[in-house]
């Protein structure tokens, strides 16, 4: 599975399908603003990242021009994953509260994350155009991630995209309509739980919008789902439970 990742990463990276967004994320590079000036932006797609056996899935939006495709890794140095990681930290899904380049050390517990695109909008507003040329990768990496079982949709877009790419991959639709709110909360058929969380954009953070309290909990919801038994493990539970009862009742 990790080959597998590896080589979808590598055709991640290479990619040139939206011309506004490569345009874009090469600009950014181009002309720094002065805090970043002699840094050498990576300015190409970024991948997910994270434990390829992860159950914990994160989707956001996509990396910001000055963020990720400055530092080569989503939510890494800016101030959205400065929200994202002290509350990933929180709940225990990563080694270190901050995360401000790709060397840091940061490692990510039981967790991974990715994004509806892999190169910024300008104004982080992508057309329907580039969310669709971009979401064939999620689906690639739905199909690997085999041990998801709670997904985090940072911002209604990721949200939709995960939604999206369940429709696409034929797996059947909830029986209530999923609506988009902080902390809503949908569960899927196959054991599969999607939060839904305001994405920790500056522009919600700043507002108040959303909080630290607000994502920690998110996270923290995330990791008590985690710790409750699958369905196929309290199958297991009853069947080995009926057993037991059966040869207790059984004459001696
Ligand atoms: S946003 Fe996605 S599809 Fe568009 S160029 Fe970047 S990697 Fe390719």
């Amino acid at each position: 599975m990790e080959r597998r990742l590896e080589r979808l990463n590598a055709k991640i990276v290479r990619c040139r399908r939206c011309p506004r967004l490569v345009a874009h994320r090469a600009e950014a590079g181009a002309r720094p603003p002065r805090r970043y000036r002699g840094e050498r932006y990576w300015a190409r797609p970024l991948t997910g990242f994270g434990d390829p056996r992860a159950r914990l899935l994160l989707v956001g939006l996509a990396p910001a021009a000055h963020g990720g495709n400055r530092t080569g890794r989503m939510f890494t140095g800016d101030q959205s994953g400065s929200t994202l990681f002290d509350a990933l930290h929180a709940a225990g899904f990563v080694n270190r509260a901050t995360s401000e380049r790709r060397d840091d050390g940061l490692r990510l517990r039981d967790a991974y994350i990715t994004a509806a695109l892999r190169c910024p909008p300008p104004g982080n507003k992508p057309v329907p155009s580039e969310i669709a040329n971009c979401a064939p990768y999620l689906l690639d990496e739905l199909r690997l991630l085999t041990r998801v079982r709670v997904v985090v949709g940072l911002g209604r877009i990721g949200w939709q995209a995960y939604l999206r790419a369940r429709q696409a991959l034929g797996a059947r639709r909830p029986r209530r309509a999923p609506t988009f709110g902080h902390g809503a909360v949908t569960r899927f058929d196959d054991g599969v739980t999607l939060i839904a969380s305001y994405h920790p954009s500056q522009q919600n953070t700043f507002t108040g919008r959303l909080t630290r309290g607000m994502l920690r909990a998110v996270f923290h919801r995330a990791r008590r789902l985690l710790a409750r038994p699958t369905p196929a493990t309290r199958r297991a539970q009853v069947s080995r439970r009926g057993l037991t009862e059966a040869a207790g009742a059984r004459p001696r």
